[in-house]
């Protein structure tokens, strides 16, 4: 794999709700590229495992079912917030994937090293494919290590939780702040001190804090980061 091969792969990593798809997306659509939320791939196994009476332990089943299963990521065919269509073995999923019940799991699913591994592969495959934003939380550490540019984003947990919260409420998912806040704080400590692909900022990712700042003022930000590693050319076409 040449240096350059990757160089049109803009990799943001951050823990949950720092904001990440929000303003992937934003960033992706300015520069004309494709937004792959990795977390989807993550989540549509995560449910999928819930249907098939998996536990989140097994890891062998989960691999077995990770291969067996297909999962689309393509542009949004309805206009309801989403950032694209999930298709699991056909099927919408774009929602059911972002239910309380597959929050409470998901981290556990995702922390098993074969299971990693199964995505992998299908994560790569898609980054060589032509300028794209990716969005997760190894993506500059193992993913794509040779990612044109890298950003971390963070923000408190409390910050974070308040946002995760209202997004909830305004689908109509009954779940207090507090839970929110815990179950923040809970996948914050399993993705960042498991053994596998940790949650943490690679060594030239270049940190942003999102606290305080509105989703424009971070896409500036993030743009301006993009358009400095391109030479201040425009966009990812260059
Ligand atoms: O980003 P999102 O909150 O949708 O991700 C859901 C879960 O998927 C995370 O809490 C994490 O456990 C896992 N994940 C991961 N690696 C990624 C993306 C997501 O482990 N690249």
């Amino acid at each position: 794999m040449s240096a350059d091969q990757h160089r049109h792969v803009v990799a943001i990593d951050g823990p949950a709700a720092a904001g990440k798809s929000t303003v992937a997306r934003m960033l992706a659509e300015g520069l004309h590229a494709l937004l792959f939320d990795t977390g989807s791939l993550y989540r549509a196994l995560t449910l999928a495992s819930i249907r098939a009476g998996i536990e989140p332990g097994d890891e062998l089943a989960l691999v077995s079912l990770a291969l067996r299963m297909d999962i689309d990521l393509a542009p949004p065919t309805i206009a309801d917030g989403r950032l694209a269509d999930v298709l699991l073995d056909g099927e919408d999923v774009t929602w059911l994937i972002r239910s309380p019940e597959v929050d409470a799991i998901v981290s556990k699913v995702s922390g098993h090293r074969k299971v990693r591994d199964a995505l992998l592969v299908h994560q790569r495959r898609i980054a060589a494919a032509g300028p794209v934003v990716m969005v997760g939380r190894d993506i500059g550490t193992v993913v794509v290590p040779d990612a044109g540019v890298k950003i971390f984003l963070d923000a408190s947990d409390v910050e974070r939780a308040r946002r995760r919260h209202a997004e909830l409420q305004a689908r109509g998912e009954q779940v207090s702040l507090d839970w929110v806040l815990d179950d923040i704080r809970r996948r914050d400590e399993i993705d960042s001190t498991r053994a596998v692909a940790p949650l943490r900022a690679a060594e030239d990712a270049v940190r942003v804090s999102t606290d305080g700042l509105t989703i424009d003022e971070v896409v500036d930000v993030l743009d301006g980061i993009v358009r400095a590693h391109w030479g201040g050319q425009s966009g990812l076409t260059a």
